[in-house]
Parts: structure tokens; C-alpha cells; sequence
């Protein structure tokens, strides 16, 4: 279990260590929260002001996560830390990275594809310090699941934490259903071969990351349909960060596949077979009634609670 460090709440006692500069204005600062310590690298002034709100979500990210794995992140040996660095740059793009124990992040006030803010870019890379850090592919064809199962819990965590509405968060994987059923590699090339290297990533970037976000609405709603909501993908990410130290073992489709048997009961392998090795366009209006539930949420609310199940894979807390 998550234990902070001191045994207590430390809301926001700030530290700072040193502004002297390093380069011409990169500024160093060791901020101690109530669940994870930041050692800052403030790459230029304007993101000095974003420490606060970095700050914030991150706390919280670090909590969530923590509670959802049931464990802190561990470095490359298998040991468990709560004290990470996070370099910020305000850049032209947003984007970022993980390290065990690191963050990088490239952050600006617009929006990336429409939807995705250096807000969700945070939750991405933090999620990180779990899943693909603690536990790690064997290689490139799983980053459908690194990449796209991170996404998934970014956003799902992003409702949950109040920083994108219902409706917002419908709006938002329609989206990435578009982006994937429009890929120009769809039904050309398996989603698991396209993240194979990072040019074929980069070439199919919707199949590979939209791809695995969708696959991961898909199997986490139908589980939660078949078990009576008693089941989910979160049994399985808990599974694989027990079971797959990176110093130990590295976990490729074969492995997640078993541990989805294992932990829900179902058997998964026609499936990843078909949409995920194979070249299958996912019908993905089978399985996820997103329009519906638009629909319902905004003019006919007497039937929102057909869409339980659907509200639960997606983070969506309603009176129903
Ligand atoms: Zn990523």
C-alpha cells in the first residue's frame, strides 16, 4: 500500500532549493506534496507558472494511480519510489516523455488533434511510471497496449478528476474512433506490426494509439456487459504490474492475452487474433453505443441508464 513518506499530509510545504540558473534560464526547485515529491527543471520562465497547476494534477495523478495499481511505481531494480523529476518547457508542440522517475514536458496552450491539452499529455506520461516503466513490452508490436491502454486511463482519469465534463469526454472518443477507422493503414496492416518501429509508429500513429485506446473501450465494456459490471481491464493492468517487473520479465500479446483469461474468465485469443494481430477492422458500433449515449445525455435523459455499463468504461459518474 501507498504510504506518504512522512506519514502525513505536507499539503504544498515548498522547499526551494536552489533559482540559481544552470544554462541561461533553466531554474531548479524540490517541491514535497502529500504524495509524491517533484524535483523541478524549469526550462524557461513562463513554465516557473506553471508550477502550481503541475503541481496539482500531479498530486492527484500520483494518488490515483497509486491506489489503481495498488503500489508505487517502481524503478529499473524493481524498487518502489514517490519522489520524481519533471523537466517543463513551453514548446511548439505539445508532447512529452517517461523515465523511471522522470517526465519530460513540452507544454502551450493549444489543443493536439483537436481534444488532447499538455494537461492529459501530464496524465499520459505519469501513467507511464506504471505501465511501460514498471512494467514493460518485450518490443515495439505491443504499443497498441502501451500507448493505447495509457491514453484510455488519461482521459478516463481526466473525467474522474473533473477536468473534462461527460459530454466532453463522449465527444472526445468519437474522435479517436474517427481517427482510427479513417487510418489510412486500417485493414492493411495489423495495429500490432504498425508499432513494430517507431517509423511504422510515427506512418500509422491512429492505428497504434487510437487503435489500443479503442480495443481497450471495447474489451473493457464488453467485460464489464459479460461479468455484470463485476469485472473489467483494471483486474488485468493490477495483474500486470504484479506480475511483470521489467528486471524479471517483459510482457508481449500473448501474455495479455492469458492474464485477460486469467483475471475476467474470458477468453480474448479469436479476438486479439482477428483486430489486433490481424488485419480485422474492429466493428467498433458493435460493441460501444457512444452516439446513443450523446444523444441521451444531452435531450432524453430518462434513458441514460441504458448506458451503465458504457458510463463506467469511460470514467462517467451520473445519477442514473
Ligand atoms: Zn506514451
Amino acid at each position: 500500500m501507498f504510504k506518504n513518506k512522512l506519514g502525513k499530509l505536507v499539503s504544498f510545504a515548498f522547499f526551494l532549493l536552489a533559482s540559481i540558473p544552470l544554462q541561461a534560464k533553466e531554474a531548479l526547485k524540490v517541491v514535497q506534496l502529500e504524495n509524491v515529491t517533484i524535483n523541478y527543471h524549469f526550462m524557461d520562465e513562463q513554465s516557473v507558472k506553471k508550477e502550481n497547476e503541475i503541481n496539482q494534477l500531479t498530486n492527484k495523478a500520483f494518488l490515483s494511480y497509486t491506489k489503481f495499481f495498488g503500489g508505487l511505481p517502481r524503478d529499473k531494480k524493481g524498487v518502489e519510489y514517490s519522489e520524481i523529476s519533471i523537466h517543463v518547457r513551453q514548446g511548439k508542440y505539445l508532447g512529452g516523455e517517461a523515465d523511471p522517475k522522470l517526465i519530460i514536458l513540452s507544454w502551450n496552450n493549444g489543443k493536439t488533434f483537436g481534444f488532447s491539452t499538455w494537461q492529459r499529455i501530464l496524465l499520459h506520461e505519469l501513467f507511464h511510471l506504471w505501465s511501460a516503466e514498471s512494467f514493460r513490452y518485450q518490443d515495439g508490436r505491443e504499443h497498441w497496449f502501451n500507448e493505447g491502454f495509457s491514453e484510455f486511463y488519461t482521459f478516463k482519469t481526466a473525467v474522474e478528476l473533473g477536468l473534462i465534463s461527460s459530454e466532453e469526454m463522449l465527444a472526445v472518443v468519437s474522435s479517436v474512433i474517427g481517427y482510427y477507422s479513417t487510418s489510412s493503414g486500417l485493414g492493411k496492416i495489423s495495429m500490432r506490426r504498425a508499432g513494430r518501429t517507431n517509423k511504422l509508429k510515427f506512418e500509422n500513429y491512429f492505428l497504434v494509439y487510437g487503435g489500443g485506446w479503442v480495443v481497450a473501450m471495447v474489451l473493457d465494456h464488453d467485460i464489464r456487459k459479460r461479468t455484470n459490471n463485476n469485472k473489467s481491464i483494471d483486474e488485468l493492468m493490477r495483474w500486470m504490474y504484479v506480475n511483470f517487473h521489467r528486471d524479471k520479465k517483459l510482457y508481449s500479446l500473448g501474455d495479455i492475452t492469458q492474464g485477460l483469461k486469467y483475471t475476467t474468465g474470458i477468453d480474448y485469443s479469436n479476438f486479439m487474433k482477428s483486430f489486433v494481430d490481424g488485419n480485422k477492422i474492429l466493428p467498433v458500433s458493435d460493441y460501444l453505443s457512444i452516439s446513443d449515449a450523446q444523444w441521451a445525455l444531452t435531450f432524453n435523459q430518462k434513458s441514460i441508464s441504458n448506458y451503465k455499463i458504457l458510463f463506467e468504461t469511460l470514467g462517467i459518474k451520473r445519477t442514473l
